[in-house]
């Protein structure tokens, strides 16, 4: 039984809340926080019973977080609002004593560079303050991971070769949007592609090497190169990793608008003087493209995230392949989420838990492949993203 303060109310946010709002026995009182607090009423409305408490911060606040979290004394804040507040709500956490998770690592708003160095740089504060930070506990962040070490732990002696894919095969209807907060999604795609090699980053043009990849339930579908920030702790984790990659879908209409507005100079974000104001072109185009929040309804088809490994068992070369299918429609219907906010934020309810109940709970500051892999895919299973594994499976890429 632990008070839990959940900071953003976006896509992401709500299913976090949602999916800790029916455990009560775990997260016994849940106060959601955010800038906009008219979105956290609503979300907590739409669950109902006043299960959940509302309260408004800004998060690029210190002061202002620390006067909220010793207001509500949580056990854990889980951080779903965006990678620019992942410093100032740790340092909140230190100065309140209260232990931290969070979905994606920390990007300057001025850079498009995302990297671990920065949050790793906390290790030593929260083993001191006897406090715990675990990071990117989404899906890709997160299961990942925990995919990753399961196929370490349980079926290789040594992994040489990892290829993460990533497809969304749904269709929101909309002309274009993203899946997730559209100033992430488009900073992270628009930005060189980088994979590991032998030791070394090998750094290519943004999606400009991709290939067709056979997902499970979904068929062939072109997928297309890109760094991912899962990748930075893999290789840090497992050394004997020869090659790591990661992969994701595009339609070919997301592709061609996302073009289009890269020339233009939507994208760019260096701000512009309009009408005597600093604005950032990719801030307005957030503005003007749809919530990912509210893709969910009418959302078809379904997600298929997986990992696929190659390396030595026994002497012997081995395959392996795991991965998740999960259906829009089935999260619109169990908690008013699209299948992207909702493979994001069950495994973020389910990392707060491990947290909570003592399973996966020591000082410092972690990736999720650093604990026990089995408790959190027992969960998994239990809570909504269902895992399936082949072992000696047929890989898409030569290696
Ligand atoms: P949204 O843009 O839908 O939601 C972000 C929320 O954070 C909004 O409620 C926003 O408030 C709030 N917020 C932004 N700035 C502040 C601030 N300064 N203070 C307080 N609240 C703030 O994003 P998503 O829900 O789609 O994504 C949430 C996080 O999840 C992101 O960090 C994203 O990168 C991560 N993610 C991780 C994935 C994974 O698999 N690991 C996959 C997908 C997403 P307001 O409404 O006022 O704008």
């Amino acid at each position: 039984m632990s008070k839990v303060l959940i900071i953003g109310a976006g896509g992401v946010g709500s299913v976090v809340a949602h999916k800790c709002a029916q455990l009560p026995n775990i997260f016994s009182d849940i106060l959601l926080a955010s800038r906009t607090k008219s979105k956290c009423d609503k979300i907590a409305a739409e669950i109902g019973g006043n299960k959940i408490k509302t309260a408004q911060v800004d998060a690029d606040n210190v002061p202002e977080l620390v006067k909220l979290i010793q207001s509500f004394n949580p056990k854990l804040v889980i951080n779903v609002a965006l990678p620019y507040q992942d410093l100032t709500i740790m340092d909140a956490c230190l100065e309140t004593g209260t232990n931290y998770l969070d979905t994606a690592n920390y990007e300057p708003k001025e850079v498009a560079k995302f990297e671990y160095s920065w949050q790793w740089a906390y290790q030593e504060k929260f083993k001191k303050a006897g406090l715990m930070a675990l990071l990117g506990c989404g899906f890709d962040p997160g299961v990942t991971n925990i995919f990753t070490k399961h196929a370490a732990t349980n079926h290789f002696d040594e992994i040489h070769y990892l290829d993460i894919v990533d497809c969304n095969a749904g269709s929101h209807g909309k002309a274009f949007a993203t899946n997730f907060n559209p100033e992430i999604n488009i900073r992270e795609i628009t930005q060189k592609g980088k994979f590991w090699e032998n030791g070394h980053w090998i750094e290519i043009e943004p999606m400009s090497v991709h290939q067709s990849v056979d997902y499970p339930n979904v068929g062939p579908k072109e997928s297309y190169l890109l760094f991912h920030e899962e990748l930075e702790s893999l290789v840090k984790n497992f050394p004997t990793l020869k090659r790591a990659r990661f992969w994701m879908t595009f339609g070919q209409q997301y592709l061609t608008h996302l073009e289009v507005l890269q020339n233009v100079g939507m994208t760019s974000i260096s701000p512009i003087k309009f009408n005597g104001i600093d604005i950032v072109p990719l801030e307005f185009l957030k503005a003007v493209l749809p919530d990912p929040g509210s893709l969910g309804e009418n959302y078809t088809g379904q997600t298929s995230i997986g990992c696929q490994i190659k390396g030595i068992k026994d002497g012997k070369e081995q395959t392996y392949f795991i991965w998740n299918n999960c259906h829009h429609a089935d999260c619109y219907k169990e908690v008013k989420a699209q299948g992207v906010s909702y493979t994001t934020g069950v495994p973020a309810m389910i990392g707060a838990k491990m947290m909570l109940e003592g399973k996966w709970m020591k000082p410092g500051v972690y990736n999720t492949e650093e604990f026990d892999s089995k408790p959190f895919l027992d969960d998994l299973n239990k809570y909504g993203l269902p895992w399936h594994e082949k072992v000696g499976a047929t890989l898409d890429f030569e290696y």
